[in-house]
């Protein structure tokens, strides 16, 4: 059987790492991860509190140096030509108050603008009309949402050739996420644009995402075309005989075990036919089997561990 892969084909690359490795004292962020993000993706970096993920995007910034490894972006080396690839990204940061604190909006979209040769007044005050922006508040006093808001329309507006969102929606009403993944969708299908997006929130992103990511406690579990996912990933229900001893030939491929008595409930990743004939053959009775939503596969391929009770 085949086990989940870690590694994406292809040779047209917008970011390529390898070997990122980056500990903060004793607290190891990264382990070493090989992150592919094909051009004109829209990959889904999705992680636990903690996984990594910001760590990762500031080092393919070059806001944060790794320990080791390497960063290629947009064909640049990040660590030799960072401010040559920040000016081609669009970067939503996590955090969200710095040094422009003290400037009313207006004058930061203008500020800002300025060290973009392709920014676009009159997108940015379109993005400022969707988005209800407050251009004449100061950035600093600005809620949560508001400056989420705000940084939004700095990344697009120059219309870079990369977007690297961390957690864009984070803060939001219910209504400005849907304006803002909406904003991103027209984006997307308007410009030709890679995007990194960094989220806990995956149901959001299933409709623009076409790879994901899964970043656990510094290493990446998995990187996949999402049509690889929805082809290949399917949870089993089963019953099994007394005293069964498993499917032996599936290690490797199970993602997620549960069993309760004699009912199990395994995410496997394979060719169903052949995960089916596997099951039969070990014993087990197959019952059903069905497609996983892209937030249940994450929410899958990040609990591996066995658990005693049959899943929802
Ligand atoms: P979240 O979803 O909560 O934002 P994350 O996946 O983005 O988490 P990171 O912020 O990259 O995770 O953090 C990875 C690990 O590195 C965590 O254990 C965090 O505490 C640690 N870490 C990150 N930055 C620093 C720092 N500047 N100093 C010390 N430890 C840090």
């Amino acid at each position: 059987m085949t086990a989940l892969p870690t590694s994406l084909s292809g040779k047209d690359w917008a970011i390529r790492t390898s070997g990122l490795r980056k500990s903060f004292g004793k607290t190891v962020a990264l382990r070493g991860i090989d992150l592919t993000v094909p051009e004109g993706a829209t990959y889904v970096l999705v992680g636990p509190n903690g996984a990594g993920k910001t760590t990762a995007l500031n080092i393919i910034l070059d806001l944060v140096r790794a320990d080791g490894g390497q960063v290629e972006a947009l064909g640049l080396d990040s660590r030799r030509d960072g401010p040559a690839l920040r000016a081609q990204i669009g970067y939503v940061p996590e955090a969200q108050k710095w040094e422009c604190n003290w400037m009313r909006v207006a004058t930061l979209l203008a500020y800002h603008g300025q060290y973009f040769s392709s920014w676009d007044d009159e997108y940015a005050a379109r993005l400022v009309k969707r988005l209800e922006v407050p251009l004449d508040r100061r950035y600093g006093k600005l809620s949560k949402g508001q400056a989420r808001r705000v940084q939004v329309v700095l990344a697009l507006a120059h219309r870079p050739p990369l977007l690297v969102l961390d957690e864009p929606t984070d803060g939001l009403d219910p209504l400005a996420r849907e304006t803002t993944l909406s904003v991103l969708a027209e984006h997307m299908a308007e410009y030709p644009t890679t995007l990194l997006i960094s989220t806990h929130l995956v149901h959001e992103t299933e409709r623009l995402a076409d790879h994901m990511g899964v970043l656990n406690a510094g290493g990446l579990r998995t990187q996949v075309p999402v049509s690889d996912l929805q082809e290949m990933l399917r949870r089993y229900h089963a019953q099994v005989p007394e005293g069964w001893s498993g499917a032996g030939v599936l290690d490797g491929s199970v993602v997620r075990r549960s069993r309760n008595g004699r009912e199990i409930q395994w995410t496997v990743w394979g060719d169903e036919s052949m995960v089916r004939a596997s099951l039969t053959e070990s014993g087990a009775a197959v019952q059903d089997v069905r497609a996983l939503s892209l937030e249940e596969a994450a929410i899958s391929l990040l609990s591996d561990e066995e658990t005693s009770h049959v899943e929802a």
